[in-house]
């Protein structure tokens, strides 16, 4: 049975319109967007704050589409802001553009990989699925643990079991690897996640080395982390790709962890911000600050711990706060899930679940290992949909 991705229903008509797919320009912000598209750019001014905010959070290339009438008028545009919401810009029937923030119809699959190295575990990752994401994410997993460049050869196997989303037919937002393992002259070494959805070695030890710790001391939370939410009075979608912290006026913000400073200026939203790449492959960001620390600049290194900044409240922001994000790649990620965590191993209760999780997985590994399933069944996307007009299912264009 092929695999079936609905688009949104929406009340469009395709007298010979056609979908076009295409990529968004990397750091090109909203509202240039509108005006190269001739867009009026009232759309943006009437979205409320938080909405603004989540227009500069929209993901380097993410994949977009367009619906373009036979004399070509824009009919629809569908812009995904992360994995969870999209802006829908469209033409209503008195010819106005409206814009709204709309949920992704997005369907998710259990995948399980297996392979065996030919070259080098990224490559033939690659190879094997086409996701850069997927591949990237194996390597990151296991640094520091295993050395692929002097211990790896080839023939040694690899399992990953992950989930991924789908949208309009294609691979979409980052995999969520729920474990893998790769043997090496006859050793395993495996990863399993945890409910604290962290990665931890078979004996439940913390496996990933590169850790976080909180940009603010003595911290208070007052907003978390969510992609998407349905807000009962306001009766729309929001998203909260990061967590507040409150805190007064000139309070220090510290480097979350080791890196280089990506980004030091000013955006609409986020006022004046800094981001930090990582060494793992992360990006930390620190939004609404009163004012950089003197010499931390663009190209900066910093340690973790570091002071980078003071808290304030320019941009988009209704008081002093830090806000506080963290990307694995330019998808947003829960910051609390990467920090570092005061207890080390599991008793009780939690020893109990990780054994269940981790014996779930064995089994997987345990079967690949055995069937050495080779040959993948590749998901028989077609490349673009659009909607009937009739029924408002998705069709093959
Ligand atoms: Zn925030």
């Amino acid at each position: 049975m092929g695999r079936f991705v609905l688009l949104l229903l929406l009340p469009l008509f395709l007298f010979g319109s056609t979908v076009k797919p295409f990529k968004w320009n990397n750091g090109e912000s909203f509202l240039t967007f509108l005006e190269r598209k001739k867009l009026p750019l009232s759309l943006f001014y009437k979205l409320d704050k938080e909405d603004q905010k989540l227009t500069e959070d929209i993901p380097f290339h993410a994949k977009c589409q367009m619906l373009v009438s036979d004399k070509n008028i824009i009919e629809q545009i569908l812009i995904p802001m992360n994995d969870e919401l999209q802006l829908q810009i469209y033409l209503t029937p008195k010819k106005r553009y409206k814009m709204q923030v709309v949920p992704i119809i997005s369907k998710t699959y259990r995948e399980v990989l297996y392979t065996e190295i030919k070259t080098a575990p990224y490559d033939d990752i690659l190879k094997a699925t086409g996701s850069i994401n997927l591949a990237s994410r194996f390597v990151r997993m296991f640094k520091g643990r295993v050395n692929f460049k002097k211990d790896v050869k080839p023939g040694n196997p690899l399992v990953i079991v992950y989930e991924q989303k789908y949208r309009l037919g294609k691979y979409f937002s980052m995999p969520e690897v729920s474990g893998a393992m790769i043997e090496i002259a006859g050793k395993r070494y495996a990863v399993y996640k945890h409910t604290d959805g962290r990665y931890y070695d078979a004996k439940g030890a913390q496996f990933e080395k590169f850790i976080f710790k909180l940009p603010i001391r003595n911290a208070r939370m007052t907003s978390g982390f969510t992609k998407r939410r349905y807000h009962p009075v306001l009766h729309r979608y929001r998203a909260h790709v990061g967590v507040d912290f409150g805190a007064r006026p000139g309070t220090q913000i510290l480097a979350t962890g080791e890196g280089r400073v990506c980004f030091a200026g000013y955006s609409n939203g986020y006022g004046k911000t800094i981001k930090i790449r990582h060494s793992n492959g992360l990006t930390s960001l620190y939004a609404h600050q009163k004012g950089f620390k003197q010499g931390i600049h663009t190209g900066s290194k910093v340690k973790q711990g570091d002071i980078i900044g003071y808290v304030g409240s320019s941009g988009l922001s209704s008081g002093p706060h830090l806000h506080f994000g963290m990307y694995d790649g330019s998808t947003p990620i829960n910051p609390l899930s990467v920090m570092k965590k005061k207890t080390e191993g599991f008793t009780g209760k939690e020893h109990r679940q990780f054994v269940a999780i981790r014996s779930k997985l064995d089994r997987i590994f345990n079967e690949q290992m055995r069937t050495k399933p080779l040959k993948r069944k590749i998901a028989d996307f077609p490349d673009v949909y659009y909607v009937d007009k009739e029924t408002f299912k998705a069709k093959v264009f």
